[in-house]
């Protein structure tokens, strides 16, 4: 396990010039972090491919490392071949493979069923050009049929050649710590970073975790009921909430945060602060990704 800690951020591609803009704007304020690198979602919400390569290259050309997330479902060897290619053209050494969801209604699956399938293309098609992170599921991905099967298929993944893993978010700590309990049982060592949703809006986090499978705990939802549309109290609770839960899995010796910033700013950089990430040398960012040269 490293003993560096690595901190970083994930964005999505907007769809319009203005969110491009504004994301620009949240970008030059998530940077004052200084993050190991910044991931950019592909697919979720109707993003295209060009919109995540396009955020993935401002990325790099603002100095930061930048990694593209790939799915495969309902794609073809060749396609994600030239995806491949794209990326190693542009200096890109750092991806985050996933299956990726297709809508009920699309009929067609494509050249692989899982993701595991995609980190062995990538390693049989590109070596050890790329970084490759996987997802990981601490309290099991919805359509797994059971815990031990979903912690199973994971390490698929590790074996396959993935070099890390970020989890689905959660705010129980301890299913966190179960998750990794049980892969190491398997023998698996590679880093889980563990995936952080910043709390601000209930009403859309309901709504997230119903579809992700991650648990919003009663005394949690409880709070975040009661406070209705009051959205100060709502952030408040959730600053406390989340910072209380990056401390626990720092202790418990996580390798590190990455946090779904939803292109907003404000709270991920409070966390971040009150966490001391940015002052503390041993656990921050250690550098700000040279400046691709391609
Ligand atoms: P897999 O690892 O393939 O797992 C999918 C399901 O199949 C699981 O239930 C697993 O237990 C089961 N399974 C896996 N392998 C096998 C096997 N060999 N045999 C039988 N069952 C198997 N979605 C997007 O569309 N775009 C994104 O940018 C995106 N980014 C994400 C980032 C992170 C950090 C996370 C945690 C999720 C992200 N997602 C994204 C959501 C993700 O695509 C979905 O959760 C998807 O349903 C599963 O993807 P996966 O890579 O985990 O799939």
């Amino acid at each position: 396990m490293p003993t560096q800690k690595s901190f970083s951020i994930e964005v999505f591609p907007p769809k319009t010039p203005e969110g491009i803009e504004a994301l620009r704007k949240t970008r030059a304020e998530l940077a004052e972090l200084s993050p190991k690198y910044f991931s950019i979602t592909y697919g979720a919400g109707g993003s295209t491919q060009q919109g995540t390569h396009n955020i993935a290259l401002e990325i790099q050309k603002e100095g930061f490392e930048a990694a593209p997330h790939v799915t495969c479902i309902g794609t073809t060897r060749e396609s994600v071949r030239e995806r491949l290619n794209e990326c190693r053209a542009n200096g890109i050494r750092h991806i985050v493979a996933l299956r990726g969801d297709l809508p009920s209604s699309y009929g067609v699956l494509g050249e692989f069923r899982y993701a595991n399938e995609l980190v062995e293309f990538i390693r049989a098609e590109t070596g050890d050009w790329f970084r490759i992170d996987v997802a990981a599921y601490p309290e099991m991905h919805p359509q797994a049929k059971s815990l031990q099967d979903d912690v199973d298929n994971f390490v698929r993944k590790a074996q396959a050649g993935a070099d890390a893993a970020i989890t689905q978010y959660f705010y129980n700590a301890s299913s966190y710590f179960r998750f990794m309990e049980n892969v190491q049982k398997a023998g698996v060592d590679i880093p889980v970073i563990a995936g952080i949703m910043p709390i601000t809006n209930f009403k859309q986090l309901a709504q997230f975790s119903d579809m992700c499978g991650a648990e919003i705990p009663r005394w949690i939802r409880l709070r975040l009921e009661s406070y209705g549309d009051d959205l100060a109290s709502i952030r408040a609770f959730g600053l406390d909430v989340v910072t209380e839960l990056c401390e626990q899995l720092l202790a418990g010796g996580a390798p590190g945060l990455h946090f779904y910033s939803l292109n907003k700013a404000a709270t991920t950089r409070e966390i971040w602060h009150r966490l001391k990430l940015d002052e503390r040398k041993e656990i921050g960012s250690d550098k700000k990704a040279e400046a691709v040269q391609v």
